[in-house]
């Protein structure tokens, strides 16, 4: 789960990281009010999208020489021109796609000097199964430029969990980012403080980009990004409560309320699968054959009727959606269950592609025998790469 930069930023403070004050803002009333709790007299007004590049954006009723997303303002006039323009348009940044994200929320922080900006960011490195610290005296601009271009100004430093945040892991991470005096002792407590700030709130990804020396010698974290372990949210209520839902894909969210793993792609194959593992072989076969699958969507195990229809209508919804592919191994539930599910689901969404259906496991002959009796125009398949093919035959036969 992502959140906005001003909702992860009020989180970092409450960890005593040091962040430059602002407030959220709903309304251009509500911006200039921010504004005015603010010493000034330099502002920055920022977009909250759950996208960066909100700087370089643009927006698309301004026009190509209007601003980004995010602004310094000299006065509180220049506040109110930026809130105005900004809510109710639609940013588009190199993470937002084309479509770009309406600014509903903005941020309204206290304008900072700038001597230095860098970059930090921790995420759960699979390779090691420890947390990565990644560092780089490159901040504000492209971190993935400098990766590729300067890989030796990048450092990581990986920390094991048994261990935990130990000084050496400071040490390092101030040498790399060649801070001298204060700010170096500054860098190894501001380490230790986010390493805790991640564990303790089972964060997936914290980047800060830029994380800033200012012109009188404060390390402050100017932007960042962070997302959180969905199946730990259970443990932080207080994190879940600001899900902003208005930012994510509305079918995702659909999918969320039954308890699917939904994930739109650009194909036009739409596949119902249970367990991730077999839904990504499925999705790979559908290439292998020449298609594109247009999602993956993991029922789970408990693949009841109710899973099952809302599986079908969150795929049909989607209007690229040519043929569907159905991939379920019957384990505890039984291939005759699902058979049925599929059988209602289908009646009941209307279903109007071509839709392949491959079961097996236990009962798999029952189950078949039900698709087969069903009266609907459902093909049944004997193994995965028959219902690949068959399915890719199907759509284009359709076309
Ligand atoms: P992003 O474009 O979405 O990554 O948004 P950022 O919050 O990182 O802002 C983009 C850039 O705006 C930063 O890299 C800074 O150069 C600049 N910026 C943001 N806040 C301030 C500020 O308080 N003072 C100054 N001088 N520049 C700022
Ligand atoms: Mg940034």
């Amino acid at each position: 789960m992502n959140i906005h930069e001003y909702q992860a930023k009020e989180l970092l403070a409450k960890h005593g990281i040091g962040i430059p004050t602002g407030h959220a803002a709903l309304t251009v009333d509500e911006a200039v009010a921010a504004a005015e709790k603010l010493p000034g007299p330099l502002y920055v007004v920022k977009a909250q999208i759950h996208a960066g590049g909100r700087g370089k954006g643009k927006f698309k009723e301004l026009g190509p020489d209007a601003k980004g997303g995010v602004r310094l303002a000299k006065s509180i006039d220049e506040v109110r021109e930026a809130a105005t323009e900004m809510l109710g348009n639609t940013l588009v940044t190199i993470q937002t796609g084309e479509a770009g994200k309406q600014v509903n929320r903005l941020y309204v922080t206290d304008g900072v000097d700038i001597a230095s900006e860098y970059y930090l960011s921790m995420l759960v490195d699979r390779a090691t199964g420890r947390v990565a610290m990644v560092v780089s005296t490159e901040g504000g601009m492209d971190i993935e430029a400098v990766a590729h271009d300067t890989p030796e100004k990048i450092t990581t430093i990986v920390i094991d969990p048994a261990q935990g945040f130990m000084p050496h892991h400071g040490r390092s991470l101030a040498f790399a980012l060649k801070l001298k005096g204060d700010l170096n002792k500054a860098a190894q407590k501001l380490g230790k403080q986010l390493y805790h700030a991640f564990m303790e709130m089972d964060c997936e990804m914290l980047e800060i980009n830029p994380l800033v020396e200012t012109t009188d010698g404060q390390l402050l974290v100017l932007d960042t990004k962070m997302s959180f372990d969905g199946n730990a949210l259970f443990r932080h209520k207080d994190i879940a409560e600001l899900r902003d839902e208005t930012e994510e894909d509305p079918a995702e969210v659909e999918a969320s309320e039954y308890d699917l793993a939904y994930i739109k792609l650009d194909g036009n194959i739409g596949c119902m699968v249970n367990g991730a593992g077999l839904a990504m072989a499925t999705m790979d076969i559908i290439k292998l054959n020449g298609a594109f699958p247009a999602n993956f969507l993991d029922v789970g195990g408990g693949a009841t009727t109710e899973k099952v229809t809302a599986a079908f209508k969150i795929i049909l919804a989607d209007d690229a959606v040519e043929g569907i592919l159905v991939n379920i191994f019957g384990g505890i539930m039984r291939c005759d269950t699902i058979a049925e599910g599929i059988v209602a689901a289908a009646k009941e969404v209307e279903l109007d592609v071509p839709l392949v259906v491959r079961l097996e496991g236990t009962n798999v002959d029952k189950g078949k025998a039900i698709l087969d009796n069903s009266g609907l125009p459902i093909v049944s398949a004997n193994d995965l790469g028959d219902a690949a093919q068959k399915i890719v035959a199907q759509v284009k036969e359709a076309a």
